[in-house]
């Protein structure tokens, strides 16, 4: 019967760190909740979470790793470009798209031997929809990002607000929101505003026509955070949805410890001790995510932000994404004046549970979804600095919406290829932080945060808005087995 027929659910995470690191996630709590799951994946994307997925079978989960190639030879990318946070020009990560949409056929092939009930893939893989058509199962869809910023890019697109400003930096109104939000012609995404001069318009408008055949989107958020946006995504825009997180929160283990993929654990325990020898809410975590390249110029106005601002921070620096620079951008003597007061994490910091860490009171963040969320999740207010995708959109909700953040002050988005930006000045930045960590307003902020971290945790419980929502789309899958 229907009700005791097991799903099998396949996840197609897209090959970036913020979209692989979350669906693994959902794909977890599906088989936490009886389904089966599994990631299709490629040999080096999957190495850097394999591990995990073994010790989630040994305790008894039905999940597992299915592998197709990467195309890299065919698409004309070097052999092992299979993430597109490995991509550093323009034209490379062009070559990066279209080598995702070369994975059509394996993937079909793949599917149609397994039989599944459905299919979660993230929103570059505009074909799968027609896949999963022809399979005769439905579609989700996973994008990444929240009900805010895809209201937003709903109402840009319906009344293109940014036609009738006359400079770059003149602040309109984003038209039919819950809340009053400004934004700037600088702040959107060229491909929002400038469709015919952005290279990636064709590949949004297959992305779009792809939304509107999935069944529906599966969000990485909880309707406490935003539950105004939440109905006008539903409501208003019509559009099908499930909440499902903040889905970092999933992986607390018996210990009460957060585990996931692509966090080494090399380092880990450098890092948490360092935190353990810290007072509560006395360090600044530092990072921009997984795919920012930063100008060197710009790194040593973070430098010296970060050491004049008196705070003790942990900064998680991949400064040798570009040009292979090695560390002899830090201003003179900056290591030795920081001993003991700040630490570098050069690579991969394991950011959960930096955040969920009773020394961390502030987070310098790029705005990124997952990282917006993690930080929610775990109470801790944020000074924002938004630099691409939808970032500047998602500094709105934390800042002037859930108000547990302020802005550091950048202005302008660009491609993450192609920063050309002045630099954000060090003075601007220790204004931030020392207005975030240290004073009364600093004080409110955190308190809003702590709020929304309760709330979210209530939320991914038993019972809890996104654990009803999980179960309600398990639900409906297994209406479509009927
Ligand atoms: N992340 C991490 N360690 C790092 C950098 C990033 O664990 O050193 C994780 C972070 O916790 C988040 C993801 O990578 O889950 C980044 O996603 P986000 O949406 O914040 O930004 P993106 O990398 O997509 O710009």
């Amino acid at each position: 019967t229907a009700k005791s027929h097991q799903l099998h659910v396949f996840f197609l995470p897209m090959m970036a760190p913020g979209h692989t690191i979350p669906m693994i996630d959902i794909a977890r709590q599906f088989a936490r909740n009886g389904a089966k799951a599994t990631i299709i994946s490629t040999p080096l994307n999957a190495s850097h979470f394999s591990q995990t997925i073994e010790r989630d079978r040994e305790n008894g989960l039905e999940i597992s790793i299915t592998l197709i190639e990467f195309p890299c030879q065919e698409a004309g990318l070097p052999e092992g470009c299979e993430n597109l946070s490995s991509t550093t020009t323009l034209e490379m990560s062009l070559t990066f798209y279209r080598a995702m949409d070369l994975l059509q056929q394996p993937v079909e092939k793949l599917l149609r031997e397994n039989h599944p009930d459905a299919i979660v893939a993230g929103l570059f893989f505009w074909w799968a929809d027609d896949v999963a058509r022809n399979l005769g199962v439905p579609r989700l869809q996973f994008n990444g990002t929240g009900f805010f910023p895809m209201c937003i890019y709903n109402a840009l697109r319906a009344h293109k607000p940014y036609e009738n400003v006359d400079s770059e930096y003149e602040e309109f109104v984003v038209p039919g929101l819950p809340d009053e939000v400004k934004l700037t012609r600088r702040k959107l995404p060229e491909e929002t505003k400038d469709e015919d001069k952005s290279p990636f318009a064709e590949t949004v408008r297959k992305i779009l026509l792809s939304q509107s055949k999935s069944l529906g989107i599966i969000m990485n958020s909880f309707y406490e955070l935003e539950p105004a946006y939440a109905r006008h995504y539903r409501e208003v825009i019509g559009r099908k949805a499930w909440h499902v997180g903040p889905v970092s929160l999933f992986n607390k283990s018996n210990e009460g410890k957060a585990h996931r993929g692509m966090e080494n654990s090399s380092g880990d325990d450098n890092c948490l001790s360092w935190l353990n020898s810290k007072k509560p809410n006395s360090v600044v975590y530092v990072c921009f995510g997984s795919m920012a390249i930063f100008s060197a110029a710009q790194l040593l106005e973070i430098a010296k932000g970060l050491e004049s601002s008196g705070q003790e921070f942990i900064w998680v620096v991949r400064e040798k994404t570009k040009d292979e620079r090695s560390v002899d951008w830090l201003p003179d003597g900056f290591e030795s004046r920081i001993q003991g007061r700040g630490l570098i994490i050069n690579g991969w910091a394991p950011q959960v549970l930096i955040l969920e860490h009773e020394a961390v009171g502030g987070f310098i963040t790029h705005c990124g979804w997952n990282s917006v969320l993690e930080g929610v999740a775990a109470g801790v207010p944020m000074v924002t600095w938004p630099l691409s995708a939808e970032q500047f959109f998602n500094e709105k909700l934390v800042t002037e919406i859930l108000k547990m953040g302020t802005p550091v002050g950048a202005q302008e988005w660009t491609k993450r290829t192609d920063d050309h930006r002045e630099p954000i000045k060090g003075d601007d930045i220790e204004k931030a932080v020392v207005k975030l960590m240290v004073g009364e307003e600093g004080e409110r902020m955190r308190i809003r945060a702590r709020e929304l971290g309760d709330m979210a945790k209530r939320a991914v419980e038993k019972g809890g808005s996104s654990d009803a929502d999980l179960k309600s789309l398990m639900e409906e899958i297994r209406s479509y087995h009927l």
